[in-house]
């Protein structure tokens, strides 16, 4: 999240699926292509420990949010994992717009400005040894056009991204992933937000992902946490964006650690009251939005879900018989 809000432990490649299959810990080296060379020949890709699994985070808590537990999955498989923070350049201090001082006092309130947030970041990424980059561009809120904003209100965050910011970003973003993938020296598997919610550095992320899609990069896209809890029908709207019917997609379910997921977001302590209010809601919202996550393949979830869906039975269920799997989605375009 940036300028948005005003408001059983995992195995090495034994991940359970909703599909049946492991995916991605345990998926063929081939999964992921190199970005300079499409036709490299299958015997000189990556084996999947060779692999980079690296998402792209608008926000400095984004990739978290959403990805958190599929994140420590592939660490604890010893795999490769970093972040890239696409919005992470700190803005000139003598350029904000009105609304860019709103926002700046907010957080200031919350001891909250970019610095400290660079510094809970790297301390969240660090822990579990995840590689951690900083986008060249600043929060949308900063960016503008000879000192004009391109997005001066709220409405305007969250929606259509200005053509020349567009390409301005799209740019320099594009350089900086291939970048990292020409010093990698192995696959890159790229994980791109939906752009569920609609804001412009989400949206932008998205269309990034399709650029490295079209010059040959392996792309799987996530649902942005809280936008996918928040927004009923926003996921699939979401895709709707792509242009793409329902029958593009597969969806992969995968089993995380939800301690460890609350525990990196617990990291992320200046955004905690924005985004949940407090530590306890935190804690109820992603367990009970992972839970839900995880009826595509716990039997018990879907009773639960059947049975107790919410309000009082919720809680009751809850605090009787706990929660009995958690999990992330991700998407691919098949
Ligand atoms: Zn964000």
């Amino acid at each position: 999240m940036g300028s948005e809000i005003s408001p059983e432990p995992l195995k090495a490649g034994a991940l359970p699926l909703s599909h049946g299959v492991s995916w991605p810990l345990s998926s063929p080296a081939s999964a992921g292509k190199r970005l300079e060379d499409r036709s490299a020949p299958a015997d000189q890709e990556s084996a999947p420990e060779d692999r980079l699994h690296l998402y792209l985070s608008p926000h400095f808590d984004d990739a978290i949010l959403s990805c958190g537990g599929l994140i420590y999955a592939q660490c604890q498989a010893v795999e490769r994992a970093g972040v890239l923070t696409l919005c992470a350049a700190l803005p000139d201090p003598d350029a904000l717009s009105p609304l860019a001082r709103r926002y700046e006092t907010e957080w200031s309130n919350a001891s909250g400005g970019v610095a400290s947030r660079r510094e809970e970041n790297a301390a969240a990424l660090s822990a579990w040894g995840v590689s951690s980059w900083e986008g060249g561009a600043a929060d949308a809120i900063y960016r503008n056009r000879l000192g004009a904003p391109y997005y001066a209100t709220r409405q305007e965050l969250f929606g259509e991204p200005d053509p020349e910011d567009a390409a301005a970003v799209l740019t320099v973003w594009e350089r900086q992933v291939k970048q990292i993938a020409r010093e990698h020296g192995h696959a890159v598997l790229l994980y791109a937000p939906l752009g569920v919610g609609g804001h412009v550095d989400h949206e932008l992320a998205r269309r990034l992902a399709q650029l490295m899609a079209e010059a040959g990069c392996e792309v799987r896209f996530y649902e942005d946490y809280p936008y996918a809890e928040l927004t009923p029908g926003g996921v699939r709207e979401a895709m709707a964006r792509f242009g793409l019917g329902p029958h593009a997609w597969t969806c992969h379910t995968v089993a995380i650690d939800v301690r460890a997921k609350i525990e990196a977001i617990e990291q992320y302590r200046s955004q905690l009251g924005r985004v949940f209010g407090c530590e306890k809601d935190l804690i109820r919202r992603v367990s009970e939005f992972t839970a839900g996550t995880a009826c595509a393949f716990s039997a018990r979830e879907r009773m639960r879900r059947r049975l107790a869906p919410s309000g009082l039975r919720l809680r009751l269920w809850r605090r009787s018989l706990g929660y009995h799997a958690h999990a992330e989605r991700i998407w691919r375009l098949t």
